[in-house]
């Protein structure tokens, strides 16, 4: 299949209101062009570097995810490329993004990043930990929170990802009720190519998809 028939099969398959992101890592321009052209709205990126290389060819005719790890230090280009960075995992990272965007006047909607298999060599908050971050930075006037992300296990049977994804979706519901003035919880982005099916089918309304997109990764 080409990058072009692989997307329309996806976004045939999604069910109405969930949102498909383009996971480019690895990527040239011009195979993430023939997926915008089959009809991908959103480019999630993981390196700041090579968003660049790409945003300079294709531009804002798309919306662009922060997907990847976020440095402290690469926060200032990031809230400049960026309509939403997915991976908000502390408050510091938060209050940098607060920071930088008040610099150049623009509120960044942001994931919280939830470690949903309480995995120490993970990235993402544990659940617990992530409404006591969330109580904080709700009140920061140049970021706003709009719900959650997880990214589950990695391979692996589909199946193994359930319990994460729905025990993110658990958190994102508890989240919601409190009710927290600046939070809204719209969005709980989980699931990649192995497991996107399980997490549609436990809540998610964004999935982030690669390898079913462009094919496999070479590095
Ligand atoms: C690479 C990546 C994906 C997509 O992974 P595939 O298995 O290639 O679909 C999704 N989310 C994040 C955060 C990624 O880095």
């Amino acid at each position: 299949m080409t990058i072009a028939g692989n997307v329309k099969a996806i976004l045939s398959e999604l069910p109405e209101g969930v949102e498909l992101v383009a996971a480019a890592k690895t990527r040239s321009p011009e195979e993430v062009l023939e997926a915008i052209e089959a009809g991908v709205g959103i480019i999630g990126e993981n390196y700041l570097q090579e968003a660049e290389q790409v945003y300079r060819v294709i531009g804002g005719k798309v919306k662009w995810h922060f997907i990847g790890s976020l440095q402290k230090n690469k926060v200032g280009k990031a809230v400049r490329l960026f309509d939403m960075i997915e991976t908000v995992d502390s408050r510091e990272i938060a209050g940098e993004i607060d920071r930088r965007c008040a610099g150049i006047g623009k509120v960044m909607p942001v994931l919280i990043e939830i470690n949903s298999g309480r995995e120490s060599q993970k990235t993402g908050l544990f659940p617990e930990a992530a409404i006591a971050v969330i109580k904080e930075i709700s009140s920061f006037p140049n970021l706003k929170v709009e719900g959650l992300m997880t990214m589950g296990p990695l391979w692996g049977d589909p199946e193994d990802s359930r319990p994460y994804f729905r025990e993110t979706k658990r958190i994102f519901d508890e989240i919601r009720v409190l009710g927290l003035p600046g939070v809204e919880m719209r969005y709980l982005s989980m699931g990649m190519t192995n497991s996107y099916r399980v997490a549609v089918e436990e809540g998610a309304n964004i999935v982030r998809i690669g390898t079913k997109i462009f094919g496999e990764r070479s590095r």
